[in-house]
């Protein structure tokens, strides 16, 4: 029989895993580096593909050939109202997936910690893109640490072909778990190319929520839990041939055993990186590598057996120590506590070096001096022609502490522009600036303020808080590339009692749209707008809470029928 066989991407083969698991429902926040794999949900010619499909489905004789099921696809401005809006799918019997960046993983935990005891109904998978070396982020944040404090099975998946199976295995161990499973991706995973094996669509009917996990109270639930649930977990771990082991030759063990057998554990897409190093096999001939792609539960058995065979254990792994500071007490582990690979991105050359120091018990390549020199290199800035950068201007003058938040405001935080001070997370600015001593400006965007900055500005309003706010409203999530963002106005002025209306691009300072060329030639005096100045100084000096928003057209990525994505 003839192999269905297909060459793709890693974000292609979980599109087209989560197909044939007949998912019937994908929700998820915009974000670096998962917005390019939501695309592909989002995409129309895909939904149209669907709809002859469904058509094609009702004439077919049942042929396998017929992949492609209905699904719903749907941007949204908060991770935890994304996956709770899965729960909900879930509980229903419809398999769902949730698609978030890593710090989208901080504001879903709290429902996630609980449905783990609580459980669930059809299969729920949380795919989240982490950022190794924060191209796109405000952290270097580890998702697989969230599979610890949730007792959650975690994929980390290394080629797309195993991508794939991890998917449409993740949704059969949600099921027969009753818990929702993570697979963890990155950027250089997304993009990486290979071939897979697609597998028979899946012909599971998903199971509904089953009410009686009432009678128990929620320790003993925490205890059938423990008792019943995570062996089955432990034992994916173990058994699964996607934790593989690829042992050196048997010549080259007689050889070095018990002198110089070095092993490689890693997981995610550095153990493609590992894998094409080892070819080399003229130079590396001593080198045995243990490829997980199940990393919590870790396969602890696994791990044991590998690590009584190697004398020496290089544990090769983005972003964070995660496998190595669960056995590092157990031999000699190197990585990045010992100064082997650095934090955060692990390149083909840092485990090249890596193996050239293995003997050494530590190095110190990665120290801070080594990394002092790239600072400030690819950090983001604001655009030359941003119709905010009056405003910009105008708070770097000003003596008052300034929450931005982290749309495109963090860019201003650094030299020159010097404006905001603080900007701890996405909706954050407002209750930030509720916390300073004197009355003080939150800077906030119009999808922050949507995603979670609502709250601190219900907050601000009902403890009578001191502050300015000012909403850069621009219709779109310019920092994570042009979605959509939900215009709330009518709430803001019903819970806020002074709101202004300032209309950045139009008469008031600034005539015309201009070009990034036009701007570049100007003064910073010339930038300023008095009359947006001035309002802003009149509102400072009233006490209470005072809203302006300030809107404006992003140069970048201008409407948002053009970017929807
Ligand atoms: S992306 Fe848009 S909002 Fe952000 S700095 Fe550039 S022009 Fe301004």
């Amino acid at each position: 029989m003839k192999e269905n066989t297909e060459e793709c991407t890693g974000f292609k083969a979980l599109y087209l895993a989560a197909l044939d698991s007949n998912v019937s429902l994908i929700t998820g926040v915009p974000g670096y580096p998962i917005n390019s794999l939501m695309k592909l949900f989002l995409d129309k010619t895909s939904r149209e593909r669907v709809v002859k499909s469904r058509t094609e489905i009702l004439r077919a004789d049942h042929s396998d050939k017929i992949r492609i099921s209905a699904y719903s696809a749907r941007w949204l401005t908060n991770e935890k109202v994304a996956f709770e809006i899965a729960l909900g799918a879930s509980i229903s019997g419809k398999r769902a997936l949730v698609i978030v960046k890593h710090v989208g993983m901080n504001i879903l935990a709290d429902p996630l910690i609980t449905s783990v005891t609580h459980t669930i109904g059809a299969g729920l998978v949380i795919i989240v893109g982490d950022d190794p070396g924060a191209k796109g982020s405000q952290n270097e944040q580890d998702s697989r640490w969230y599979g610890r404090i949730a007792e959650i099975a975690v994929f980390d998946p290394n080629d797309p072909d195993t991508a794939y199976r991890a998917l449409r295995r993740a949704y059969e161990l949600s099921e027969k778990t009753k818990t929702p499973i993570m697979l963890r991706v990155t950027q250089s995973f997304g993009k990486s190319g290979g071939k897979i094996k697609r597998l028979p669509r899946s012909s599971a009917i998903p199971p509904k929520f089953d009410r009686s996990i009432w009678k128990s109270r929620m320790a003993v639930k925490h205890q059938l839990f423990h008792s019943r649930v995570y062996p089955l977990l432990e034992a994916e771990a173990e058994n699964t041939d996607m934790n593989r082991t690829i042992l050196m030759p048997e010549e080259e063990t007689e050889y070095n055993l018990g002198s110089r057998r070095i092993g490689i554990i890693s997981s995610g897409f550095t153990s493609s990186i590992v894998e094409k190093i080892l070819k080399k096999r003229d130079i590396y001939c001593e080198i045995s590598h243990l490829s997980l792609n199940i990393v919590n539960p870790l396969p602890i058995r696994k791990i044991g057996t590998f690590l009584r065979n190697n004398r020496i254990l290089l544990v090769a792994e983005e972003s964070e120590p995660f496998i190595e500071e669960q056995i590092r007490i157990a031999g000699r582990v190197c990585g990045k506590k010992t100064g082997h690979l650095p934090y955060g991105q692990v390149m083909p050359e840092d485990i090249e070096f890596a193996l050239e120091h293995i003997d050494e018990e530590e190095v110190s390549k990665f120290t801070d001096t080594a990394f002092s020199k790239l600072s400030t290199e690819g950090r983001g800035i604001i655009c030359n022609n941003c119709p905010y950068l009056p405003l910009y201007y105008f708070l770097s003058t000003i003596n008052v502490w300034i929450a931005g938040d982290m749309g495109c405001s963090v860019r201003s935080a650094s030299e020159p522009l010097a404006a905001v001070d603080v900007s701890f997370a996405l909706g954050s600015a407002i209750s930030v600036a509720c916390g300073f001593e004197k009355k003080g400006i939150a800077v906030i965007g119009d999808f922050a303020l949507a995603h979670s900055g609502i709250l601190g500005l219900l907050n601000a309003v009902t403890f009578g808080c001191d502050m300015l706010v000012l909403i850069l409203q621009n219709d779109v999530a310019a920092m994570t590339g042009g979605q959509e963002a939900p215009d709330i106005r009518k709430v803001v002025e019903t819970i806020t009692p002074d709101v202004s209306v300032f209309n950045i691009d139009e008469g008031k300072g600034i005539e015309k749209i201009e070009t990034e060329k036009e701007i570049g030639y100007k003064t910073k005096e010339q930038i300023l707008n008095p009359v947006l100045s001035e309002l802003i100084q009149t509102k400072l000096a009233l006490p209470g809470i005072s809203v302006i928003y300030l809107k404006g057209k992003c140069r970048k990525y201008g409407s948002v029928a053009k970017n929807s994505e």
